[in-house]
């Protein structure tokens, strides 16, 4: 495990290198995270040693493969602290996870006349689902608003919430403006009205401690690669109860009680969720994150991102040509930082910038409608882990400044 958070940067191989001539500094953890050694080590152990298939496999290989698989899913469990490990379905990833609600809960839930609510903050991936089911459904899909701070617009949301509403579905954490939701308010005032709350925690789990029976979600969903595990695995955690009433999503192998000639039986949960081979080296590459996370310990890997906003925030908002969206108080800040730079487009911007070595991301970030509310078409985002170090910040910085002498 890592000695220290402050020096967690040598797990990471990747890191030490060098892009353009320069000392990289990756800055785009809100894309993808980088892997440890630690469950580099994982993975390449679960393949020479014990790869199989899963689940009704006698010979050794089989079942050691099955209580790896089985073991990563009772640590998710842990780690946000859900009631039990049946409620923690393995999926391909976050997008996959909003999709399986939306055509499960969703398509049995929701009618004509019925109302969804989401923010106008959303990734595309939890919001495309729920306008399609809306479309399907002839159902209205309405959308809660931000105040000027950049956080999410409360008073909106108790006007937008009503005994019409089936579905919220929010984020917890924003992936544009750093802005972290009061999931537990909302899952509050879901349940008054009678709908169920849909948490997107993809931007939230890697980065803070997540209960989610204290939120009081009835649904959660985030990505393995977004917290140093394999792209292709991810999580939809959903209270038990919901998950049993909850129509199927795919057919085939492993979901299955009985299958006879004209009718077939479902397996309980979650292996009715989990039709076909998984992904099982993600799930234990997973597995070994979340050990490295609880090692360190969330409160310090969010103590440890705060330190980093604290220092970068107020040093970009000091530059004259450069705008940052979202809230200007980094204590109601994530380690997601979007920003423009005046008369210069964000692809230059990251272009520029990658030729210090500093690894950003220019786009619409998968959010265009809240990049239609602040009235751009595109952002730069610098967004920050625990492995990041003062020196990363100062590069980005440094990098900002030259990027604006370059093009003066
Ligand atoms: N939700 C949020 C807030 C995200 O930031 C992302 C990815 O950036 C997703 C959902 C989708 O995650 P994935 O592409 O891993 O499925």
């Amino acid at each position: 495990m890592a000695c220290s958070i402050n020096d967690a940067q040598n797990d990471f191989p990747i890191l030490n290198q060098q892009v353009n001539d320069e000392r990289l500094a990756y800055l785009d953890n809100a894309a993808t995270t980088q892997r440890p050694r630690q469950v580099l080590a994982a993975l390449q152990h679960f393949y020479e040693h014990d790869n199989a298939n899963v689940h009704r496999g006698v010979h050794t290989l089989a079942e050691r493969a099955t209580k790896d698989y089985e073991d990563a899913r009772v640590k998710v469990q842990h780690f946000i602290n859900a009631a039990s490990a049946d409620e923690i379905i393995f999926t391909k990833g976050c997008t996959d996870s909003l999709n399986m609600i939306a055509a499960t809960y969703g398509e049995a839930n929701v009618s004509a006349g019925d109302e969804i609510v989401i923010s106008i903050m959303e990734h595309h991936s939890n919001l495309i689902p729920w306008q399609q089911l809306a479309r399907r459904k002839h159902a209205t899909l309405k959308y809660i608003g931000l105040n000027d701070q950049g956080q999410l617009d409360m008073e909106d949301a108790r006007q937008k919430i009503t005994d019409k509403t089936k579905i919220v579905a929010v984020t917890h954490a924003s992936n544009v403006l750093g802005t972290v939701t009061p999931l537990k308010e909302l899952a509050k005032l879901a349940h008054q009205h009678g709908a169920v709350i849909v948490g997107d925690g993809a931007q939230a789990v890697p980065h803070m401690p997540v209960d989610v029976q204290d939120l009081g979600v009835d649904f959660y969903a985030f990505s393995g690669h977004k917290m140093m595990s394999p792209m292709g695995i991810g999580v939809l955690y959903g209270k038990a109860d919901r998950l049993r009433a909850m129509p199927l999503y795919q057919y085939g192998g492993e979901m299955i009680s009985e299958v006879h000639r004209d009718h077939s039986t479902w397996a309980d949960i979650p292996f009715k969720f989990e039709a076909g081979t998984q992904n099982v080296a993600g799930a234990v590459g997973l597995g070994a994150a979340v050990d490295y996370l609880q090692a360190l310990g969330m409160a310090n890997v969010q103590a440890k991102e705060q330190e980093l906003v604290d220092y970068v925030l107020p040093r970009l908002t000091a530059l004259p040509y450069v705008t940052v969206y979202g809230p200007q108080d980094p204590r109601q800040h994530t380690g997601v930082i979007a920003f423009n730079m005046a008369n210069l487009h964000p692809h230059d911007v990251a272009t520029a910038l990658d030729m210090d070595g500093v690894a950003v991301r220019a786009g619409h970030h998968c959010a265009q409608p809240l990049m239609e509310k602040l009235g751009v078409t595109a952002t730069a985002r610098a967004s920050f882990y625990f492995y990041n170090t003062w020196r990363d910040a100062d590069q980005l910085i440094k990098a900002i400044k030259e990027t604006k002498e370059f093009f003066d």
